[in-house]
This record gives C-alpha cells, structure tokens and sequence, in this order.
C-alpha cells in the first residue's frame, strides 16, 4: 500500500539524491505553511524492483518509508513504521478555497461548458490545483462560486471550462 507524496530532493556530492522533506497535503495559508514533514537522517537506502527506497527519520522523531520510482519520476510513501497512520487517511482532502484563489483561478478561464461546449474539456478543479499548487486527490469546497467571463454563469469545482490564452490548444493548421 502506498500513497503518492511530494519530496523535496537535495544532492549531495558523495552520496547523490536525499529526500529533506516530504508532505502529503500541504496546507496554505496567507502566513502559515503546515504538513511538511522535515527529514532529518535517513537511516536506510535500498533498491528494489526497479525503485529506490529511503528510510527517514523526520525532525520529530518518526520513521517513514519514501519509494521512488525513477520511471515515473514519482514518490510515494510506503507501508511500515510511522508511515502506517498516515495511509489511514483517507485519500481525499477537502479544502476550502478562498475567494482570492477563485478570482486568480478564474483569469485563466476563458468560456464553459455552457456558452462554448466543444471548447471546455478542463475541470475548473483541475485549474485550482495549478493555482493552489495540489495534487488531483484534492476536493476543493468553494466559498463561492466562479463566474464564467464569457457568458457570466457560475462555474463549479466541477464545471469544464476553456482555458485561457491558448494553452493546450490544439495549433491551427497552416
Ligand atoms: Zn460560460
């Protein structure tokens, strides 16, 4: 069992990549940054089918499991030690999102799925992960709703919309 985290990576010239920190969820707010699980030694190093794993031990005395699978350039925190009750959780956080980041996540839109439905093909909450810097497992409670520019209807965390700018779009044939 094993859940998809993200690791900060230092490289030191001797002993090549170590994991510093690593945090589930970080949680954002305009003065405090929380979550972030600060790695003090790693105690263990070994490769397994294909993959690295690190056994840490973080700034409060807990031991952790980081595996890194260098294919997909992705870590994950695997079962064992300390590492257990975090995987207890469940893998969906809720969060509330303010109407600062509604405001900047909504400049990036340009239409819905309303007004432009052949266009939209991007769910707003995938927009508030950019903007928020979360991973897809995020469940975002908006404090209130988005407005589409284009034909000023609300949008959702849920609502497909059209991206501003031009970006991923497909280019114009010459
Ligand atoms: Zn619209």
């Amino acid at each position: 069992m094993s859940l998809s985290i993200h690791v900060d990576v230092q490289s030191a010239q001797s002993e090549g990549d170590r994991p510093v920190r690593f945090w589930l969820d970080v949680i954002l707010d305009e003065s405090t940054l929380s979550g972030i699980y600060e790695i003090e030694t790693v105690e263990d190093h070994w490769y397994e089918r294909n993959a690295e794993y690190f056994k840490v031990l973080t700034d409060v005395g807990k031991r952790y499991i980081l595996r890194f699978d260098p294919a997909l350039d992705r870590w994950s925190l695997h079962s064992g030690f300390d590492g257990d009750e975090l995987l207890q959780r469940p893998g969906v956080e809720m969060i509330t999102v303010e109407a600062s980041t509604i405001r900047a996540a909504e400049q990036q839109v340009a239409a819905c799925e309303r007004c432009r439905p052949d266009e939209a093909d991007w769910l707003f909450a995938s927009i508030l992960n950019e903007v928020t810097g979360r991973s897809g497992d995020t469940e975002y409670a908006m404090c209130e709703p988005a407005k589409c520019p284009n034909c000023r209807d609300e949008i959702s965390e849920k609502t497909l919309v059209q991206l501003q700018g031009g970006i991923e779009v497909e280019a114009p044939a010459e």
